[in-house]
């Protein structure tokens, strides 16, 4: 495109608080034909809250909740802030840990009074021998219903689980709409449960999903995308989305996301608005297209 055009373009763009950082990246949005976004705090608010407490007996719900919600307390996981959120409204006094370990893409580990508890999923209680089947089918249900189950254990005694669930932004459904009438496949990348993840996936008309992705592998499947052949924009606000954003031939940032969210990628919705995703692909089109 000439220099004109870009510059018509980028003042366009930054008018509607779609910062666009290079010419490039203007020049690259209209040949997409594959868009990835993360969920949490891309297609949902990422202020997951608490919605149901079940507990196996060997703990009360406010006991349980005291507990998680103590062992929570040192995460900075939007999953560990529902969970404190909880506590703190139900006027709970929490207790300090002797030690906190996360585990990356599982949940935490943590002492309290001299005992180990595991927070997480069930890949988490797996890895730990912690036997979750007296809450298996209640869990199921809740992840089909899009709730994110988080199970609570004392060495290998399953306590209960907490489930959060997050509200999905409210222009996501109409922006993979205009995505899929352009031509361009909708991927979800999370680290979510596979069953929490279908629903959603079901929900807003997502054509594909990726689910359990470990923060460190959301790069390799970007690149796997690519090597089929597609030209990739990822859109996320993580710093596990980072290293996606600098792969994908497009990386968009969520202006609310996170400072290396923001530097990893080509362009910036300062509305942390999922439309404008769809605006920038258009705008790029809209360039090409005046000096055709
Ligand atoms: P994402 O936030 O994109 O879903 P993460 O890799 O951060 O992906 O987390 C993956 C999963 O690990 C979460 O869905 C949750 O089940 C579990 N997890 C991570 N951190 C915590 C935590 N602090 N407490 C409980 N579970 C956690
Ligand atoms: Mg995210």
């Amino acid at each position: 495109a000439t220099p004109v055009a870009i510059m018509v373009g980028t003042g366009k763009g930054a008018s509607n608080g779609i910062l666009i950082k290079s010419a490039e990246a203007l020049e690259t949005a209209h040949t997409v034909n594959t868009v990835v976004l993360d969920k949490t705090g891309t297609i949902t608010e990422g202020k997951p809250k608490v919605t149901d407490i079940l507990t196996t007996g060997l703990a009360a719900e406010k006991e349980l909740l005291t507990v998680a919600a103590s062992i929570e307390k040192p995460s900075e996981h939007p999953l560990a802030d529902a969970i404190v959120e909880k506590a703190s409204e139900l006027g709970l006094v929490l207790k300090t840990v002797d030690r906190f370990d996360s585990v990356s893409g599982q949940g935490v580990v943590a002492v309290l009074n001299g005992k180990e508890y595991f927070a997480g999923n069930r890949a988490l209680m797996d890895s730990k021998q912690v036997d979750i089947s007296s809450l298996r089918s209640a869990c199921d249900s809740l992840a089909e219903n899009g709730e994110t189950p988080l199970y609570f254990a004392q060495g290998q005694n399953l306590l209960g689980v907490i489930a959060v669930a997050d509200v999905v932004k409210p222009t996501s459904r109409q922006a993979i709409e205009e995505f899929k009438a352009m031509g361009i496949d909708v991927v979800m990348l999370t680290g979510d449960n596979k069953r929490t993840a279908e629903a959603i996936r079901r929900q807003l008309h997502i054509d594909r999903v990726v689910a359990e992705v470990m923060p460190q592998d959301k790069e390799s499947e970007v690149r796997r995308i690519q090597e089929s052949g597609k030209k990739v924009a990822m859109v996320g606000d993580g710093i596990n989305d980072a290293p996606a954003l600098a792969r994908a031939d497009v990386g968009i940032a969520i202006g609310a996301g996170t400072d290396i969210a923001i530097e990893s990628a080509d362009i910036v919705l300062m509305k942390s608005d999922l439309l404008d995703a769809v605006t920038a692909v258009q705008l790029s089109k809209a360039v090409i297209r005046n000096i055709k």
